[in-house]
């Protein structure tokens, strides 16, 4: 089921030019009532669930109803993004809370280089990237 955002919650990132969720779904759904300074999906019917705009959210106002194969019927699930982990919180029916933590990344932030030791020399080259050599034909 499609993301939601809690109005009362959602500051409109402050009146950015363009406001975190808008910047990272990756169907363009969300959108930012300028008047309201309030964010909503505008086409829930074509949202993926990919939880981004949740994770990016710097108020925590968006969430997403999820399917019971995924979320305890009744309950809720939501991240909560740090630069390193990724914290879930799941709210069952019945009060219970669970929290679960996972790192995100091996390297730090920003340090990452997927052409580390990669020249460039290539282009022409039907291999992807990081693919070793082809097998020679017999
Ligand atoms: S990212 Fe969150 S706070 Fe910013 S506009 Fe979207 S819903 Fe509102
Ligand atoms: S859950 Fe994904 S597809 Fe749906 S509105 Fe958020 S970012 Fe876009």
């Amino acid at each position: 089921m499609p993301s939601y955002v809690e109005t009362e919650k959602c500051d409109g990132c402050k009146g950015g030019d363009k406001t975190a969720c808008m910047y990272i779904c990756p169907n363009d759904l969300m959108v930012l009532n300028v008047e309201e300074m309030k964010a909503y999906n505008q086409e829930p019917d074509a949202c993926w669930e990919c939880y981004s705009c949740v994770k990016i959210c710097p108020q925590g106002a968006i969430f997403v109803r999820g399917y019971n194969d995924f979320v305890p019927m009744g309950g809720q699930v939501q991240p909560l993004r740090s630069s390193d982990s990724i914290m879930w919180t799941v709210k069952f029916r019945n009060g219970n809370m669970k929290r679960f933590k996972f790192p995100i990344r091996t390297t730090a932030e920003g340090a990452a280089n997927a052409y580390l030791g990669q020249t460039g020399e290539n282009l022409d080259d039907e291999r992807l990237l990081l693919e070793g050599e082809l097998p020679t034909p017999k």
